[in-house]
């Protein structure tokens, strides 16, 4: 590990903290971790950013009571955004000058083919992630923003990214490929990529342990529900299927994305409804979904209309659940033995009904919920399966943050413990 002198220039330090750096076109998340027990000291977000109505919502976590500290007026871009970041957690004594700062860890979301694995980035990773742009245009500009915002402010450290697809980058050929023209695919780099890759990873490592097995032992199933959705054939620790694609629109129904539609769909909103394509981009992404069917993208709020009789409601829900359905049966014959399903994210961790519901009538596949399980409210990994259930049904609390810290972590201080430089490029994780 790094052994930095301090400020006072006489007792060293070891650089042992993380700085996690989610950022979207309009807002940026963070989180300082101590990787010594790899806790947080401060969480927060910045959103709106641009607007007169920007946000920075700031919990310091190093005291007993957390409390969270907001401020409101207009931000106006990523730097304004990631300074006024800085001075909250200075404010806690945990300035991002500080020596014990080992790197920023950075959310990338599309890493191509290129990037398998973290990555210290350098002007060359850089241009490949920008080079990326047109199969990510909603997502990696703001990384890249992020990312030179951050490097601005410690230009000294190590910056890392961590790619939403790198974890799916294992899968076979035959999985990751569309059945269209070879040449047309290649020369636009049309194929399926893959997200929420450092969800699936975490999510799957955990569940091995919740079974008491290594990764490499078991065949996974997971459900990541949040308000994206998408899930994954995980065998031996490897990602064989996983359901988004070129783009995070492919797959399940989500709180706003249609998932799985006819390709044809499109042309006919072009040719009979006159839509543009980005009109058609926006519908598929922004207003269909859960929000599409019924009007509502959160599943506690459609939960609480279907109990009241709403119909528009249970319908979007079905849908949902269906396609669910349809994937955890498909995924269980790529996988051909399944150990364990796993829920995990926003609707994956807290919908018990939506967890029943997705299981029923899975029995000759081995999987049963059992009721009182299934009902108990918890931040842990557990199971919600009866002990004589073939394969084991499990809740997994997601945490792509410290997965992210883990592996930013990982990256720079196997290096220096190495007494190198910390490498450049892909470097075996
Ligand atoms: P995420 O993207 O993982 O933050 O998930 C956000 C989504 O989780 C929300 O849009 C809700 O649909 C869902 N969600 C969050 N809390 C609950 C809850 N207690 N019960 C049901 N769904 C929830």
């Amino acid at each position: 590990m790094t052994t930095t002198p301090t400020k006072e220039g006489s007792a060293a330090v070891q650089a042992r903290r993380v700085l996690v750096l989610n950022s979207g076109s309009s807002s940026v998340k963070y989180q300082l971790l101590d990787m010594n027990d790899r806790s947080r000291l401060a969480i927060g977000l910045v959103e709106r950013i641009g607007e007169e109505t920007s946000r920075l919502l700031h919990t310091p976590l190093t005291g007993g009571d957390a409390e969270t500290r907001e401020r409101t007026g207009r931000i106006a871009d990523h730097a304004a955004a990631l300074k006024a970041a800085a001075e909250e957690l200075a404010a806690d004594g945990l300035g991002l000058d500080s020596p014990e700062l080992a790197a920023i860890g950075h959310r990338v979301v599309h890493g191509g083919l290129r990037f398998t694995r973290p990555t210290v980035i350098t002007d060359e990773v850089l241009t490949e992630i920008e080079r990326l742009v047109p199969v990510a245009p909603l997502h990696n500009p703001a990384n890249i923003t992020g990312i030179r915002t951050a490097q601005a402010l410690r230009p000294d450290l190590p910056q890392v990214a961590v790619f939403d697809t790198a974890f799916h980058t294992t899968m076979p050929e035959y999985a990751a490929r569309y059945a269209i023209d070879v040449e047309t695919a290649d020369a636009h780099r049309i194929r399926r990529y893959g997200f929420h890759g450092t969800s699936h990873a975490y999510v799957s490592r955990k569940a091995a342990e919740l079974l008491g097995r290594t990764p490499e032992e078991v065949n996974v199933i997971v459900l990541h529900l949040g308000n994206g959705a998408s899930a994954s054939a995980v065998a031996a620790g490897r990602c064989v299927e996983t359901s988004m694609g070129l783009t995070p629109l492919e797959g399940l129904v989500m709180g706003t994305r249609s998932g799985d539609i006819d390709p044809a769909v499109t042309f006919h909103l072009k040719r009979v409804a006159g839509m543009s394509t980005d009109e058609i981009d926006v519908l598929l992404n922004k207003k269909s979904g859960l929000l599409g069917l019924c009007g509502d993208n959160d599943m506690r709020e459609i939960r609480r209309r279907i109990d009241e009789g709403d119909e528009r409601a249970a319908l979007a829900f079905d849908i949902y659940v269906h396609r669910l359905k349809k994937y955890i049966g498909a995924y269980s014959a790529v996988l051909g033995r399944v150990d364990a399903v796993v829920f995990t994210a926003g609707v994956g961790e807290n919908s018990a009904p939506v967890r029943e519901a997705a299981i029923a009538g899975l029995e000759e596949l081995g999987l049963v919920v059992d009721a009182g399980l299934n009902a108990v409210r918890s931040g842990e990994p557990r199971l919600i399966s009866p002990n004589y259930a073939r394969v084991a049904v499990a809740v997994v609390p997601t945490d792509e943050e410290l997965e992210i810290a883990d592996q930013t972590f990982a990256l720079v201080g196997r290096a220096e413990s190495a007494g190198q430089e910390v490498p450049v490029g892909e470097v075996d994780n």
